[in-house]
């Protein structure tokens, strides 16, 4: 019997877990898959990304738990690629290599004023309150009364419900515990979500949007000029029949209709404006943005854009936080495409026995499930140049030994499991679903206690 080949998976998110499961679960080939991770926790956004108070859509990591104690799959946490281990480092050991790193920075807005205190990226705030150790020693002063999110996708909605939600409505979940406490000396009072296109086009989803009129401590409202339904985004739902659109129109129609109850806090949904700058105080802080008015227009693509109308006003807000999407970093070693920020590849594959799976593939959109179907097309290409004998030729064997002497703490699947075993007694004891370790050398202690 020939031995497996011997497959490299880099970044332990959901794309790399779902490509890994793929590669696994298939015994045409006989193959291994070494799953990498910078850091000493699997799961990736599934950790870091994915809002405490969304711990259902967390329940994923169960499958990946199985895939991982499946013969023929490693974890090897701790170990970043380009500092421990080189990129040639991996070719000399492993027949086909997959990039499955995600889409770790954000996008800028490009208006003056963006870097003024109290401007901060929505992506760094996510990672913040979600306990990522990078993120461990931000600061975000929450002192301000009025905030704006900036967009209306997803991570948008989660930062304004997160700055909506009272302190004790998070204390149950995985919440890190510094964001947590920040929380709770937080003066924020009214929260805006802005749009620069219309209701129709807001990128968010319906259940997500929803929940934001279901809040407890907090008032929904939209503005009613806004939300409602204009002619061009008319003939596009009719040409598609597009129910779920139609449905969210509805939702915010219903938003706009409201009266306030009285709750402490109100979230207004904006659309049809454009930051264009953020004007600050004399200590360098943000005091307001300014937002051009827009209307909708069919652009040259045949998309709908929005074009200032040359009204503007003022949002005298204190705290900004732009959520204008994620954007992926390039891999020394492997070409790069600036604009959308993702390496080119071909159903996957990016050089000759290197390939790509996930948000640094296709770029940074669609929710976890998007990236099965997403891995399967990556697997099936490394699978048929396996197959037809289009592999690297590595010159070495196993690699633990080399990881090993480079990276002493080296992280498998039973440290994790230790890791995590810690995470959930501390949280059963706090009455809460889990206490994250958020610094790596606590990780590390804790593990090998
Ligand atoms: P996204 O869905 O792409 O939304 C980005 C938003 O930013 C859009 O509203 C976009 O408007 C706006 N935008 C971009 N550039 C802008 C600018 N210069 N000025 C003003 N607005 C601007 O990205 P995301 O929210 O970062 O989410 C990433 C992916 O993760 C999405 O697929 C999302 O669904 C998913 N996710 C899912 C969940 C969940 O299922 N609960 C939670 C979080 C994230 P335009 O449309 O006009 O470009």
């Amino acid at each position: 019997m020939t031995d497996p080949l011997r497959i490299a998976v880099v970044g332990a998110g959901p794309s790399g877990f779902f490509l890994a499961e793929k590669l696994l679960g298939q015994d045409a080939i006989p193959v291994t898959a070494d799953l990498y991770e910078r850091l000493p926790t699997p799961y990736g956004l599934v950790r870091y990304g994915v809002a405490p108070d969304h711990e259902k859509i967390k329940n994923v990591t169960r499958s990946f738990d199985k895939l991982a104690a499946r013969p023929g799959f490693r974890f090897f946490g701790n170990v970043e690629i380009g500092k421990e281990v080189t990129l040639d480092d991996l070719r000399a050991h492993y027949h086909l290599i997959c990039f499955a790193t995600g889409a770790p920075s954000d996008r800028r807005m490009g208006i003056p004023g963006e870097d003024l205190l109290g401007s901060h990226p929505a992506t760094e705030f996510v990672a913040w309150y979600n306990g990522h150790p990078d993120y461990r020693d931000f600061q975000f002063d929450l002192s301000a009364e009025r905030v704006a999110v900036v967009g209306v996708g997803n991570v948008a909605v989660d930062v304004a419900r997160i700055l909506a939600k009272s302190p004790d409505e998070l204390a149950a979940t995985d919440i890190a515990d510094h964001a947590l406490a920040e929380l709770r000396r937080s003066k924020v009072k009214e929260i805006y979500l802005l749009g620069r296109r219309g209701a129709a086009q807001a990128a968010f989803t319906n259940p997500e949007v929803k929940e934001l009129g279901e809040l407890a401590g907090a008032d929904v409202t939209a503005v009613p000029s806004e939300v409602a339904l204009d002619p061009l985004s008319e003939a596009e739902l009719a040409k598609e029949d597009d129910a779920a659109t139609r449905k969210k129109i509805a939702i915010l129609q219903d938003y706009a209709r409201r009266e306030r109850t009285g709750k402490e806090k109100l979230l207004t949904i904006r659309f049809l404006v454009s930051p264009v700058e953020l004007l600050g105080d004399d200590r360098g802080q943000v005091r307001a943005m300014r937002v051009a008015k827009n209307r909708l227009v069919r652009g040259a693509d045949g998309s709908l854009k929005a074009e200032p109308t040359g009204e503007s006003e003022e949002l005298p807000v204190g705290l900004v936080f732009r959520s204008v999407g994620y954007q992926g970093l390039p891999i020394p070693g492997l070409p790069f495409e600036q604009r959308r920020g993702l390496i080119p590849n071909e159903a996957g594959r990016a050089l000759p026995g290197i390939y790509v799976s996930g948000w640094i593939k296709r770029g940074p959109s669609g929710v976890i499930g998007t990236n099965k179907p997403d891995a399967a097309e990556t697997a099936t290409t490394m699978l048929e140049d396996a197959a037809a004998g289009a592999m690297l030729a590595p010159s070495a064997g196993d690699i633990e030994p080399l990881l090993r002497s480079r990276q002493p703490d080296l992280v498998t699947w039973a440290d994790w499991v230790k890791l995590n075993e810690v995470e959930a007694r501390a949280g059963k004891a706090a009455g809460r679903s889990r206490v994250k370790l958020t610094r790596v050398n606590e990780m590390l202690a804790a593990i090998r206690k």
